[in-house]
């Protein structure tokens, strides 16, 4: 059977819950699936100290919780579910939950996200909370005067190495070339800082310690020898991936997967479609603005439906 709904929400994240909230409280009775992950990236950080409001700081599950109770409040119906095909070529638009279940939406909120990429060790795992991490602006703060790693090479590893070079010690930043990828502007400000270290074709192999990391060993290809740098946290850089195959072939996305909106809109190239949060956003990726951008699809949803009638 086919479900319809009004507003259709793909993701529950900052972004998907604000949408919700928005959308709720406009009467569009908002519908949102939760995704592979649900509370979204957040629900893997320790603290939450940088989203206003929070004045003594919040973990990320805590706050996920709360977004989702608020969003509750005003009527959102939260399911599980993972949307796993869509057809946008007309409206309403058709979303396929589980493989099984079909719901035809009005509007349609892709708020799915993005994941960060993982080296796929054993023990990034292992520490992932403890020492390891995806997100210096997240979890930076907790290694001031500390000395950590960077692992990556392109813009983003080169920004969370210089944003952790103000809080900590030392920032060892380890790249498996003899070259970065970064932008030259980005790559400058690297090498103009006196405590961040390159570790030139390094490859990561393993992060080390009891409870907490207290080391990472690194394959030095020149060298041909494996070199452990003491350090108390390593910061996995090495892009992201935004959740967004579903949507290939029919809405418009940049070469790395982002889904293309309208400037100063959440408008997709498909009328009645909206995106929201990191999907869209590979630049500031903040929980704060994710939730900005959640507000607005659902504002712009709402508008599109009054146009309609
Ligand atoms: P990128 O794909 O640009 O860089 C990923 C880096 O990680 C590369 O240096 C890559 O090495 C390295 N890497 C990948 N896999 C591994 C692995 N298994 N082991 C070790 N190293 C690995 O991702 P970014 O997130 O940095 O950037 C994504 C996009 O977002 C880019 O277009 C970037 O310019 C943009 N961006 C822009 C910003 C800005 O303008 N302020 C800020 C952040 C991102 P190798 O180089 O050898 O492939």
């Amino acid at each position: 059977m086919e479900e319809k709904i009004k507003c259709l929400i793909l993701g529950s994240g900052p972004a998907g819950y604000t949408a919700a909230i928005y959308a709720a409280r406009a009467d569009l009775k908002p519908v949102v699936f939760q995704g592979l992950q649900p509370g979204g990236q957040l629900t893997i950080t320790s603290e939450v100290e940088n989203f206003p409001g929070f004045a003594d700081g919040i973990t990320g599950p805590e706050m996920m919780e709360l977004l989702k109770k608020q969003a509750e409040r005003f009527g959102t119906d939260v399911r599980w579910g993972i949307a796993t095909e869509v057809d946008l070529s007309k409206r309403p638009f058709k979303v396929i939950i589980d493989g099984d279940k079909t719901f035809l939406a009005e509007t349609l909120i892709i708020a799915t996200g993005a994941s960060a990429r993982w080296l796929g060790i054993e023990s990034e795992k292992r520490f992932n909370g403890f020492g390891v991490s995806a997100c210096a602006t997240c979890d930076g703060f907790f290694y001031r005067g500390l000395d950590v790693a960077v692992v990556g090479g392109g813009d983003t590893a080169c920004e969370e190495a210089s944003y952790l070079s103000k809080l900590c010690k030392k920032v060892y930043l380890v790249h498996r070339r003899d070259e970065l990828r970064a932008s030259k502007a980005m790559q400058n400000r690297i090498l103009k800082t006196k405590n961040i270290e390159v570790l030139w074709s390094h490859i990561p192999k393993e992060i080390v310690g009891d409870k907490n990391v207290d080391g990472f060993i690194v394959h030095d290809i020149k060298g041909n020898k494996d070199v452990k740098i003491d350090v108390q946290g390593v910061f996995i850089a090495i892009g992201h991936k935004p959740n967004s195959d579903i949507f290939k072939g029919q809405l418009n996305l940049d070469e790395n997967g982002y889904i293309l909106t309208k400037p100063g809109t959440t408008q997709t190239n498909i009328e009645g479609v909206f995106a929201a949060g990191d999907v869209q956003d590979h630049v500031f990726r903040q929980a704060v603005t994710a939730a900005g951008t959640g507000c607005m699809a659902a504002i712009e949803a709402e508008r599109f439906l009054s146009d309609q009638e």
